[in-house]
């Protein structure tokens, strides 16, 4: 589903990606960890061409996304992406934060996107909160609109990126709970966290990256069991 073939990514002179390969098989969550700065954000951003690179290829769903006659507002529509800060619309209620991107982008009229809206606002448990802005939501209830605004696109993969860092502790189990949930329901996930309880439970692979190389790519089950790089050994016993 996800191809990332020897990706290399500079910002400026600074090179953030060295040589990334891996891949995202249909249904598979991946998890990527390593410390701050590692390139993890990055490499994530890459897959929907919010970031673009230098060298290498990104494949989505067979679909080159660094290829410029890729279009690009499509394929973005297709991935979708949770950021660390929900990045609602503070000006718009949760039905119209909903119902913006599936009639813009997919053309749904309003009743439509506003339906769908509401499904998954009910999937998220928030169907009573419509009317609200976002400001008027707790921060775990607002990630899960930003969940439930991804998935009103009908995604064939989802990328996180820390989705509950920026959660205060009694939240994040409520945003977790979610990506379970869509992780049981076969999901293609790629998940930017250090939620290792979260890895454990639905992960089929870790990946750990440093210094912008992936350097750790590994079964969950050889991920947690086995003899990891001093690095990620170094890494993983401050986190868990
Ligand atoms: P992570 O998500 O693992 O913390 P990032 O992908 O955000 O890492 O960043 C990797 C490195 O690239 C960091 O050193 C960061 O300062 C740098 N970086 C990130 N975004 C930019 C940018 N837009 N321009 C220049 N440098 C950047
Ligand atoms: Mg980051």
């Amino acid at each position: 589903m996800i191809e990332i073939n020897n990706v290399s990514k500079w910002y400026g002179k600074f090179q953030v990606l060295t040589d990334c390969t891996t891949n995202v098989a249909k249904g598979d969550v991946v998890v990527v960890c390593g410390p701050s700065g590692s390139g993890k954000s990055t490499l994530i951003k890459t897959v929907n061409a919010l970031e673009p690179i230098q060298q290498g290829d990104i494949v989505v769903d067979g679909i080159k996304v660094n290829d410029p006659k890729t279009n690009l507002p499509k394929l973005r529509s297709r991935v979708g992406m949770v950021f660390q800060h929900f990045e609602l619309f503070p000006h718009l209620s949760i039905t119209e934060n909903l119902a913006l991107a599936q009639r813009k982008v997919l053309g749904r009229p309003r009743d439509e996107a506003e339906a769908t809206g509401l499904k998954l606002l009910e999937r998220v448990g928030l169907k009573a909160h419509a009317h609200k802005f976002p400001g008027q939501l707790s921060g775990g209830q607002q990630q899960r609109v930003a969940i439930a605004r991804a998935l009103a696109m009908n995604p064939i993969a989802m990328l996180f990126d820390e989705p509950t860092s920026a959660l205060d502790p009694e939240m994040i189990s409520e945003v977790l709970d979610i990506m379970v949930q869509l992780a049981h329901e076969g999901m293609t996930m790629m998940v930017v966290t250090h939620e290792m309880g979260f890895a454990r439970k639905v992960a089929n692979r870790v990946i750990f990256m440093d210094e912008g190389h992936i350097v750790e790519d590994a079964g969950k089950e050889e991920f947690f069991s086995t003899e990891r790089c001093a690095r990620a050994q170094q890494f993983l016993s401050k986190i868990l």
